[in-house]
């Protein structure tokens, strides 16, 4: 009979108790036994959720206290320099200080500023980037895996301890001018010892994940891993080697013939894998098959699943392994926990995504049992009602969308005849100054944001209180001599979720919470069908700030592409359909605003780089797509009404010529953190629109000097025609306070007067 397993939990709790907990840890509320004991609890309570779902096998070793991959970099020793305590054992302090950075004048130990975060494959969540020197060394040194391996089986759990694999582990880190791939060698005898300890517990089977395997590999890595493995073949336990986010494509063969047990790969990202697979795979080896998706939350197709999981069990037998595409991390943790809605049927979170692998293998070895064959009844009438519901299906959207032609992604003249006419209309100075759209989320703000969500503060209340914000931020604005304004932002949460509220077709959990990184939690929206805007979102904020200033106020809106990619989207129709669905309800916004007299327009697109899949043969087609949304969201405005975008950190080498495709008439960019050298790729192609590289880092509350900001405007000027460079911030302000965000302004503004000065 096959084996139900799973890859990894969500650690973070059905209510955050994970996150509480940690943040009352920091503020010294409780002490690290109260903190510890938290953790065992919950770590107790998800092995159970995932045996009473009907698991075998239950992974141990996917609880963190900040990041799993943090955990793993103390595992192995590999501890900066600046964290380490002489010849001390690392402490769960040392973590948190790795994660959260120590300032040096606070007490007295290791100090220094934290690892820095990146996201995890083509996820939202952000795992602590390790940390190689030169001479790094690595040793055997925080037991916390061994200790819950041993805490898992007291509990009389079959357990399969989960570790990162070496190759995936030394790639994700980053070491400063050398190949961190000569680390190999000196990691390799630390994970001999770790499979050596885990096989003294009585360990049979250890998951290694090595989700690189799914990246093109330059060819030094792929022959590190014969020998890596070749090395650890000889650890007395069983080893699954672990693969997802994609399919193997080239590695399949590297992968299918590595000296190990067993090997799991993602059938949800690449489908097309199986049957190929068979053809691979040593006839000793367990192939686990990842076939409910780990990073949604929709429910199996299980007839669909079953077929092919018959296939395969019946070449396979017992080395049949059934488990979700990948680590559960990435989904909410219990549906359960969500009031009842119609909508919520369809659905599947973690718990429902292990009952859904247990039920998967019960069927392959009784499909007649009764309980099987109505588990799949179910399922299947769940799935016809959803094909058939008018909340999804909507004819008029899709009558749209299909009378889309290309003409209404065109604006009606180039870029040099639009710029004249807008330069007529807007006469700004040279070098004009403008912020990227959200001024400080104050208390205040927040508070009455609440309110009005809990009924305490009526809708007349609450428009009067966000229409202070708005002249407050417009007055600042004035004062501070910027010339092109924004309205704040101040009715806003969230920078997609404030839309998503607005659209038709988007659904929202109570308690979908993802973590991002530590003890932050995102609560994607979910896209549950065709989607449309029934009326304007932002006409009355942004019409309202248009009145209180003679200035050009800038509208400001979230793109298709950023709506689409935090949000959890529809898997039965493509990305690309549901980004032009987004198109053209933003679309209709920019319209509105035109109409009201707003003359500058800004499209956010925070997420497009990181939309870019992860293997490069997808990405022309990618940017096909996200290209044409932006433009389709775009371009119905006359030439005098001007477009903008807003990137955040970016690497833009090789999408410069998409970004020049995209034809926003200005980009504004996150850059003073590179020095301006992000610049060099909009330099290097001749980039033919305005550009507004950001003068300072919004990031840290430091205000930097005018002479500062004006040594950096020097240097993009070196790359960008003096005519067509704007003078703005890295990104949005909602972070920073008031006075800061003041001064900054204040050193910026003057930045740009010396400039025109000069130029
Ligand atoms: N307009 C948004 C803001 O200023 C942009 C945020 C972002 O780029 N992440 O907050
Ligand atoms: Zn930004």
């Amino acid at each position: 009979m096959a084996i139900a397993h799973n890859l990894g939990f969500p650690r973070i709790g059905r209510d955050r108790e994970l996150k509480k907990a940690l943040e009352t840890y920091w503020r010294g509320e409780i002490d690290e036994s109260e903190l510890r004991q938290t953790g065992a609890e919950l770590r107790a309570a998800h092995w159970q959720l995932q045996r009473d779902a009907g698991l075998d096998l239950l992974p141990v070793g996917d609880f963190a206290w900040y990041d799993g991959v943090l955990g793993h970099s103390l595992m192995v020793g590999a501890i900066p320099e600046r964290f380490r305590d002489g010849a001390a054992e690392p402490t769960l302090d040392t973590l948190f200080a790795m994660a959260r950075g120590v300032s040096s004048h606070c007490c007295g130990g290791p100090a220094g500023p934290a690892s820095e975060l990146t996201k995890w494959f083509d996820t939202n969540y952000h795992y602590l980037v390790p940390e190689f020197s030169l001479e790094q060394s690595f040793q055997l040194s925080w037991p916390q895996l061994f200790e819950e391996v041993d805490e898992a089986r007291a509990l009389g759990h079959r357990v399969k301890p989960v570790i990162l694999g070496p190759l995936s582990y030394l790639w994700l880190g980053k070491a400063q001018g050398f190949d961190k791939l000569e680390l190999l060698e000196r990691l390799l005898p630390v994970y001999g010892q770790i499979l050596d300890r885990l096989a003294g517990q009585g360990v049979e089977w250890v998951q290694l994940d090595e989700p690189i395997l799914a990246l093109d590999l330059p060819q030094a890595w792929k022959s590190a891993f014969e020998r890596a493995y070749h090395l650890l073949q000889r650890a007395p336990l069983k080893k699954l080697v672990a693969t997802y986010f994609g399919g193997l494509e080239d590695n399949l063969g590297l992968a299918a013939g590595l000296p190990v047990d067993g090997l799991h790969i993602d059938l949800v990202r690449a489908p097309e894998q199986f049957p190929q697979i068979l053809d691979w795979l040593p006839a000793y080896k367990v192939l686990s098959l990842g076939v409910v998706n780990g990073r949604n939350v929709w429910r199996c197709d299980l007839d669909k699943t079953l077929q092919v999981l018959s296939q395969a069990a019946e070449r396979l037998g017992e080395r049949l392994w059934v488990a979700p595409s990948c680590s559960l991390l990435h989904c909410p943790v219990d549906l359960r926990r969500e009031a009842p809605a119609e909508a919520n049927q369809w659905l599947a979170f973690a718990v429902q995504k292990c009952e859904e692998v247990a039920l998967l293998v019960r069927a392959l070895a009784q499909p007649d049992a009764a309980e099987v064959r109505q588990a799949l009844a179910d399922n299947r009438a769940v799935l016809q009602r959803r094909a058939s519901s008018r909340h999804i299906h909507k004819p008029e959207v899709q009558a749209r969308l299909a009378a889309v032609e290309p003409r209404h992604s065109e604006r009606a003249a180039p870029f040099a005849e639009r710029i004249a006419s807008q330069r007529e209309r807007l006469q700004l100075p040279a070098f004009p100054t403008t912020t990227i759209g959200s001024f400080p989320q104050t208390p205040a703000i927040r508070q009455a944001r609440q309110a009005h969500r809990q009924g305490r503060l009526s809708d007349v209340e609450y428009r009067d209180a966000m229409r202070g914000e708005i002249r407050h931020a417009v007055a600042r604005q004035e004062a501070l001599g910027l010339d092109v304004l924004v309205h704040g932002e101040a009715e806003r949460n969230d920078m997609v979720e404030y839309f998503a509220e607005q659209i038709d077709g988007y659904a929202f959990t109570r308690f979908g919470w993802v973590q991002s990184y530590g003890s932050r939690c995102v609560k994607p929206a979910i896209i549950l069908g065709d989607l449309h805007r029934p009326r304007p979102m932002t006409l009355d904020w942004i019409g309202y700030a248009q009145t209180q200033t003679d200035k050009p106020l800038k509208g400001m809106l979230t793109g298709p592409v950023t709506m689409l990619m935090w949000s959890f989207p529809r898997e039965d129709v493509s990305a690309e359909q549901q980004a032009r669905q987004l198109a053209l309800a933003i679309r209709d916004e920019v319209q509105d605003l035109e109409a009201a007299g707003v003359s500058i327009i800004q499209i956010d697109e925070a997420a497009f780089r990181e939309g870019l899949p992860l293997r490069r043969a997808g990405w022309q087609v990618y940017l096909d797509w996200a290209v044409d949304a932006f433009r389709l969201c775009s371009a119905g405005v006359s030439n005098e009404t001007q477009i903008h975008t807003h990137m955040c950190y970016s690497e833009f080498n090789e999408i410069i010529e998409a970004i020049a495709t995209m034809d926003a008439d200005v980009i504004t960019i996150e850059t003073s953190r590179s020095q301006m050298e992000l610049l060099e790729a909009f330099r290097a192609f001749d980039y033919p629109n305005e550009i507004g590289p950001g003068v300072y880092d919004i990031h840290s509350p430091r205000v930097p000097d005018s002479s500062e900001m004006l040594a950096l405007l020097e240097k993009a000027i070196e790359r960008i025609p003096a005519e067509r460079l704007w003078v703005n911030p890295d990104c949005g302000l909602k972070t920073r306070g008031w006075a800061e965000t003041e001064a900054a302004l204040a050193n910026m503004v003057s930045a740009a007067r010396q400039l025109r000065e000069r130029h």
